[in-house]
């Protein structure tokens, strides 16, 4: 079995958080060969948008990503860390070291390919730890794929080794068929077509970014939208057809 692990910001937002993730990954780790994929922590992305506004009101965008990049690589290199302490061998790895190209439409570049050179860690039993939202052009200039873009790079990634599937953990537990925090009984959903996350996603739902969806539905990578409080519950699956 081989399960791509996406971490979103509010999942890594401080270091007992990070250590959380990283028991949730070592217990995974026991059934299955995974690849984690993880955001920037908490609202860094945020902080670092709101710095580059102190200096002016047009960024350059290459300078942009360059500077809005640096979220993830803390992030990785963090809970590699944190993975290492518990016993559980790890690797961090920013966009350009996995090989994560892309065109060079700053802010909202979409993914060319992924040489993801996993297998020489898997084949020594090391946990490899992406940075999502990063990519680099032919040119060697860094990139980001729009925000919430490490939706995208985990599915992306998923495609490139052919996992079973992407597991996306958030704040939430699941999707819901209205947004749980206005519609008091909104309801958790089991299983949601391709087509109709779509929908929900272009309609708002943050829970993933669209692009990830469609990656998804091109690449048949069967998705699950899970806890990260909640790790023992299987959460949504987003696929092309229910499976038992
Ligand atoms: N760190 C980026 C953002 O806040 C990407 C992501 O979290 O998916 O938008
Ligand atoms: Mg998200």
């Amino acid at each position: 079995m081989k399960i791509v692990m996406k971490f979103g910001g509010t999942s890594v937002a401080d270091i007992d958080k990070i250590k959380n993730v990283a028991n949730i990954i070592a217990n995974q780790h026991q059934t299955a060969d995974v690849v984690v994929v993880v955001s920037a922590m908490g609202k860094t992305t945020n902080a670092l948008t709101s710095l580059a506004h102190q200096i002016t009101d047009k960024p350059n965008l290459r300078e942009l990503d360059a500077l809005l990049s640096t979220g993830e690589n803390t992030s990785v290199a963090l809970l590699a860390m944190a993975l290492n302490a518990i016993g559980c061998s790890a690797r961090s790895y920013n966009a350009w070291q996995m090989g994560i190209w892309t065109d060079d439409n700053f802010g909202d570049a979409k993914i060319k390919y992924i040489t993801a050179p996993i297998w020489h860690d898997w084949s020594k039993g090391i946990i490899p730890v992406v940075t999502g939202f990063q990519g680099i052009t032919y040119n060697q200039d860094i990139t980001t794929l729009g925000r919430e873009g490490s939706d995208t790079s985990a599915v992306a990634i998923a495609a490139a080794i052919g996992a079973d599937y992407c597991d996306i953990y958030t704040d939430v537990d699941g999707v819901y068929d209205a947004d749980p925090n206005v519609i008091k009984d909104a309801k958790k959903l089991d299983f949601v077509s391709y087509d109709d996350m779509l929908k929900m996603a272009n309609n708002g739902a943050k829970v993933l970014h669209p692009r990830s969806v469609m990656t998804a539905q091109k690449h048949n990578i069967p998705v699950r939208v899970r806890g990260t409080f909640t790790p023992n519950d299987i959460g949504t699956l987003v696929a092309c057809v229910r499976q038992k």
